[in-house]
């Protein structure tokens, strides 16, 4: 099968020239003073994109790793944790949790919703023994974001820690780990900053650390571990094994990009792609699948299937009659979802997406008004004030 023409997914996104390039790099020892200033390097750019004057580990491996990691880190037996399921990766984060042997408790809502801070807040108020909050900021399979900037000091008010799955939100929508009391951050390379998939860049709180010391169950001497990267790495400048040095130079070019526009631009331009794909929904007829726009993610538009459809379906004809690359829905409902993530926010991506889902509803026998829908999308792209490029 020929390679898609437009990927509209909601990460992995598509890298840059740049980036790529980067990737192209020569493999050098790892060892080598030039890829440990690198290194070095990229752990201060990625201090600047999470705002944390903390620590951060760059771990070798998809996002999930950082999670797990973090998770398997903080939470020991009989711990009691607060998980806030608002989507598919919270409820993820349920089960990893849990199998450490904490003891863990849920506010759970309908994946087309957010978790109110008021409840968060309420809950802490009457459950003293709560040590931990663990909580998505953008949960990508539903499009949803839930409010982590009063989420972080509600739970460092009640004396917890947070531990953040940022993985796709950092660079979309404003991100504080120290203003906003965040203790761990996990995030992603391959969804906003457009980078290869194959690292978590993790912050981490001088009171996380304290916490993951005194656990005598976190990982050690593990691809898990947190407490490796920092006694050896932190401390004493060794490995705890080699890096995928191609992936580093990748992250880096990625987080160059990010910084060089500078964060609040990108921001601004995922807020854009945003307005511009909602308003063509719903002028075409189909419904946005988030209860309220206000919780929707600047950085993905679910929408709600019509009727008779079926999310594979829809990606399917969509890629094979018109070669554009759609993000399905994970699990979380009956969703199909336009990503405007990194690249794809920029120029006509939204219109794109749109256009590959309103004719194939309409190939599909469900009556869409694409022509109304696109023309209000363009409107408000064309109102749109011009960002960075
Ligand atoms: C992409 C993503 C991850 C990483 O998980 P994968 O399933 O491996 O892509 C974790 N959390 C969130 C919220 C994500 O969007």
């Amino acid at each position: 099968m020929h390679n898609p023409d437009f990927t509209l997914s909601a990460g992995p996104t598509f890298a840059s020239a740049r980036t790529l390039a980067a990737l192209g790099s020569p493999i050098m020892y790892h060892y080598d003073p030039a890829f440990l200033a690198t290194f070095h390097r990229l752990e201060g750019k990625v201090k600047q994109i999470l705002r944390t004057n903390g620590d951060v580990i760059l771990m070798q491996g998809e996002a999930v790793l950082g999670l797990e990691a973090a998770a398997r880190s903080l939470a020991r037996p009989g711990m009691g944790v607060l998980n806030l399921v608002s989507g598919v990766f919270g409820k993820g984060m349920g089960y990893w949790l849990r199998s450490t042997g904490a003891n863990v408790h849920e506010i759970e809502v309908a994946y087309n919703d957010a978790v109110d801070p008021g409840v968060v807040a309420g809950y802490l108020d009457t459950h003293s023994e709560i040590e931990l909050v663990a909580v998505v900021h953008c949960e990508t399979p539903s499009g949803t974001l839930n409010d982590v900037a009063r989420i972080g000091p509600i739970a460092r008010e009640h004396g917890c820690l947070t531990l953040v799955d940022c993985v796709a939100s950092v660079g979309g929508t404003p991100f504080e780990a120290d203003a906003w009391h965040l203790d761990v951050c996990v995030l992603g390379p391959q969804k906003c900053l457009a980078g290869p998939a194959g690292m978590s860049l993790v912050s981490v709180s001088e009171r996380a650390w304290a916490a993951i010391d005194d656990n005598p169950q976190a990982p050690r001497s593990s691809y898990l571990s947190m407490l490796d990267y920092r006694e050896q790495w932190l401390r004493c400048g060794k490995f705890p094994f080699t890096p995928s040095v191609s992936d580093v130079f990748g992250v880096e070019a990625a987080c160059d990009q990010l910084l060089e526009e500078g964060l609040d631009a990108s921001i601004k331009r995922h807020e854009q792609a945003a307005r511009v794909c909602r308003t063509g929904v719903v002028a075409m007829g189909l419904q946005l699948w988030t209860c309220r726009e206000e919780i929707a993610s600047p950085t993905v538009t679910a929408i709600a299937l019509p009727a008779g459809l079926t999310d594979v379906e829809v990606r399917t004809h969509a890629r094979e009659r018109y070669g554009v690359m759609l993000s399905g829905s994970q699990g979380a409902g009956d969703l199909i979802r336009i990503g405007h993530m990194g690249p794809s926010t920029r120029s006509l991506y939204p219109i794109v997406g749109l256009l590959a889902v309103g004719r194939t509803c309409a190939d599909l026998g469900v009556p869409v008004q694409i022509g109304a829908g696109i023309e209000a999308a363009m409107d408000a792209l064309a109102s749109n004030q011009p960002v960075a490029t």
